[in-house]
């Protein structure tokens, strides 16, 4: 890409020596640029008088002896740096500038989530898109390869992938070869791989809005044509789309991108694990010849920047990503589908920490276009916008095709006990025995991967947990690890206590999925098991095998996480069993009541989907839970209803407003010390209460010690300029720090 104007940087004095010639200040202009870094807010820069910047092109300034890539930024210059000090801007670069719907969106999100505006930036600046195209080049076999070299395994792998002859670049060839990029360029060196340009992406397809699609049902149709009207007024508005699971949301949906596409406007879906999407991605195709442009975190650097550069040029039509596809640059979005909406994935915890549901409602109004939020169990808080007429409601009350909800039943753990040692109960023994017997496929869920949460000493009763963080080590038994699920730590199984040194005496307690794989594999010998756990599963294509595996009828019962109640859609499977589904309630979280009922519903909801009616075994300690009995009556909207009531009396969000601090530091000390100074300095005032400081349940992660401050407030006062003013009155020093999670999901 040509850098237009950059020779003319060097003709300037440089700006912060002083020098005599220095023009006075009416002869040049200023321009505010923000960067991606996490600074207050934009710096000034010094115009040149060959260029005529414009909020939003991208350019090159100095900043720190080297050249950054930032974005001329709206409002008056801040004049904080005097003229003779001001730093010329160096260049404006040829790439598409950033549209002032995207500017809004950064501003917006930074002022709302109390973060630097430029760490926003830098999730909406693809830099490397924007840096001049090196041809993207590969290797291939050497043509006259030295006849006197040691080949190793590695090598002569990668020499065995590129027998077919078509080149690859670096990353591709060494993972198919599985060796490193170091032994790849050393072979480069070597002269056994020779460079070779790569073939280039193929051009994003137009999805063709006429192509034939499903036929829908009546009420199917009624949806469809309420959300097509709503996606021709080209104008914002929000409709919550909700059906029960295996209504035929997503086929409904698809109608809104086909009118989308006849508006010749630009559409983004954003799905929680785009790793788990592979059905999702052939209904599109299905729906529409082509498939859609991909966003997501893995994918391969050039992949990404020819997406960003397709998106920027209106050339992708349908984007479906992750969470941060929400900070492309399309120039006319019409629609935003959040698929799923109660999932809590769309929170980001790390970095600017932002719920990407409400995010991209935020941009859809920034962009006037239609967002939907589809969901079987919508969160409360889009109920509640429902309820304030802010959000259209639609709904899809029967599954599509007269398949029926599956029967709900619970197997009370109090009467019917799983042997000792055992985890599943003998009526759910029974019932998956029989669905076996039958050819039907079951599938048991368990949100927790290893073999056992807990591993204790049997003679001094030492329990295993992990030195950085506030938690038990899980046992992996197939890796001989015990693994902390926060930092990832991971040791080897110790053979004696490390406590009273008592050899073979550590017991796993309670289960995982691998421990109830272990029972399974004992109870049905001649069942095919499949393991779905991230860990079992750790990428897209992975992951797109299970599936084609159950749909092919290769597996009679799928063990899995949280990962096996995503959306699938497995025709032959008639029977879940829940191992506990008192999990989730656990802890007294918020949410924690609405988030088990929610997935639980969705793991019920896989049951049954084709012609064979499905049943959901939930195995409980407590079967007279509100949530237990919700989802035996499949009354999830009285649910709903009462957890509204017992959340609005206390201002509890969607009916007040929360937001949390959360103190770390290196030492217990420092970081009581300024938990106490957050104490003492909290905002005081009618409509506003603040709980803490206390420790976090995870007093302990990765090392930092951690407590936690919690802001609530009626719905009608902005929490954002409490805070603001309530971090100034604090100093923070040393190693300590303070994270701000407007809105929290995680009370961890
Ligand atoms: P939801 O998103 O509400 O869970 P889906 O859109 O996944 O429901 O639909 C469930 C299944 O029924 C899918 O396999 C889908 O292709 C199919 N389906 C839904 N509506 C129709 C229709 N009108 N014609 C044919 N198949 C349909
Ligand atoms: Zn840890």
């Amino acid at each position: 890409m040509a850098m237009r104007d950059r020779r003319h940087r060097n003709r300037l004095p440089p700006a912060d020596e002083p020098t005599l010639l220095a023009p006075p200040e009416d002869r040049f202009r200023r321009v505010p640029v923000l960067l991606p870094y996490p600074f207050a807010g934009p710096f000034d820069y010094r115009v040149p008088r060959e260029l005529d910047p414009q909020p939003g092109d991208i350019v090159l300034v100095p900043l720190n002896r080297r050249e950054e890539v930032g974005v001329v930024w709206d409002g008056p210059a801040d004049r904080c740096v005097g003229d003779n000090r001001l730093k010329p801007l160096a260049a404006i670069l040829d790439a598409p500038p950033m549209r002032a719907d995207l500017r809004r969106l950064v501003d917006w999100i930074a002022s709302y989530t109390l973060a630097p505006p430029g760490d926003v930036l830098a999730m909406a600046l693809r830099v490397n898109a924007l840096r001049p195209d090196s041809p993207p080049l590969g290797w291939a076999l050497a043509q006259a390869p030295p006849a006197a070299v040691r080949l190793t395994e590695a090598r002569a792998r990668v020499l065995a992938v590129l027998a077919d002859g078509h080149p690859r670049g670096t990353a591709a060839l060494a993972e198919a070869g599985g060796a490193s990029a170091a032994i790849i360029r050393a072979m480069g060196n070597a002269g056994l791989l020779m460079p070779a340009a790569l073939p280039s992406l193929p051009p994003f397809g137009r999805p063709d809005p006429e192509h034939p699609g499903p036929v829908l049902a009546r009420d199917q149709e009624e949806a469809a044509a309420a959300l097509r009207e709503a996606t021709a007024a080209r104008a914002f508005s929000v409709t919550l789309l909700d059906g029960v699971t295996g209504s035929g949301k997503t086929e409904v949906y698809m109608e809104a991108i086909a009118e989308c596409l006849r508006q010749n406007r630009q559409a983004l879906v954003l799905l929680p694990e785009i790793a788990l999407s592979s059905q999702w991605l052939e209904r599109f195709e299905a729906r529409f010849g082509v498939g859609p442009a991909i966003w997501h975190s893995d994918l391969a650097s050039r992949t990404r920047r020819l997406t960003w550069r397709a998106v920027a040029a209106g050339e992708a039509w349908v984007v479906v990503g992750a969470r941060s596809a929400l900070f492309l640059p399309f120039p006319d979005l019409g629609l935003v589908v959040i698929d799923e909406e109660h999932e809590t994935a769309f929170k980001q915890e790390d970095g600017v920490v932002y719920h990407a549901r409400d995010m991209a409602v935020v941009r859809a109004r920034l962009c006037g276009a239609l967002a939907i939020l589809s969901s079987a169990t919508p969160s409360l808080e889009t109920v509640a916008n429902v309820e304030a007429g802010r959000y259209r409601h639609l709904r899809l009350p029967a599954r599509h095709g007269g398949a029926t909800l599956p029967e709900i039943g619970l197997i009370d753990l109090r009467d019917a006990a799983p042997e000792r040692g055992h985890f599943l109960a003998p009526p759910l023994v029974e019932a998956i025995r029989a669905n076996l017997e039958s050819g039907e496929q079951s599938m048991l869920f368990l949100n927790r991967r290893g073999y056992a949460p807990l591993t204790l000493c049997r003679a001094c009763g030492h329990r295993m947990a992990c030195p950085n963080c506030t938690a038990w080590l899980v046992e992996h038994r197939i890796r001989r690890q015990l693994q902390c699920h926060h930092c990832g730590r991971a040791e080897p199984i110790p053979p004696a206590c490390p406590q009273c040194r008592a050899e073979h005496s550590l017991t796993p307690i309670g289960p995982g999925v691998e421990r109830i794989t272990e029972e399974a594999r004992a109870l049905f010998p001649e069942a095919r098991l499949l393991v779905m756990a991230s860990d079992t599963l750790p990428g897209p294509d992975s992951a797109a095998e299970a599936a084609r595996s159950i749909s092919a009828r290769e597996v009679d019962l799928i063990i899995g996480t949280q990962i096996v109640a995503k959306g699938w859609h497995f025709p032959h499977l008639t029977l879940v069993g829940v191992v506990d589904a008192d999990l989730g309630l656990a802890g007294g979280d918020l949410r924690a009541a609405e988030r088990t009922v929610q997935l639980l519903h969705q793991v019920a909801g896989r049951a049954g989907r084709a012609e064979a009616p499905g049943r959901v075994l939930l195995q409980t300690f407590s079967p007279e839970h509100p949530v237990m009995q919700a989802l035996l009556h499949g009354s999830l909207a009285d649910f709903m209803a009462r957890e509204a009531d017992q959340r609005r009396p206390g201002n509890w969000p969607p009916y007040g407003r929360l937001a949390a601090l959360i103190v770390s530091a290196d030492t217990a000390e420092a970081a009581d010390i300024l938990a106490r100074d957050l104490g003492r300095a909290a905002p005081h005032g009618e409509g506003l209460v603040v709980l803490g400081p206390a420790p976090a349940p995870l007093a302990l992660l990765r090392g930092r010690h951690r407590r936690r401050l919690l802001l609530k407030t009626r719905r009608e006062i902005a929490v954002q300029p409490l805070l603001r003013a309530w971090l100034d009155r604090v100093k923070v020093r040393g190693s300590a720090r303070v994270d701000v999670d407007v809105d929290p999901v995680s009370f961890l």
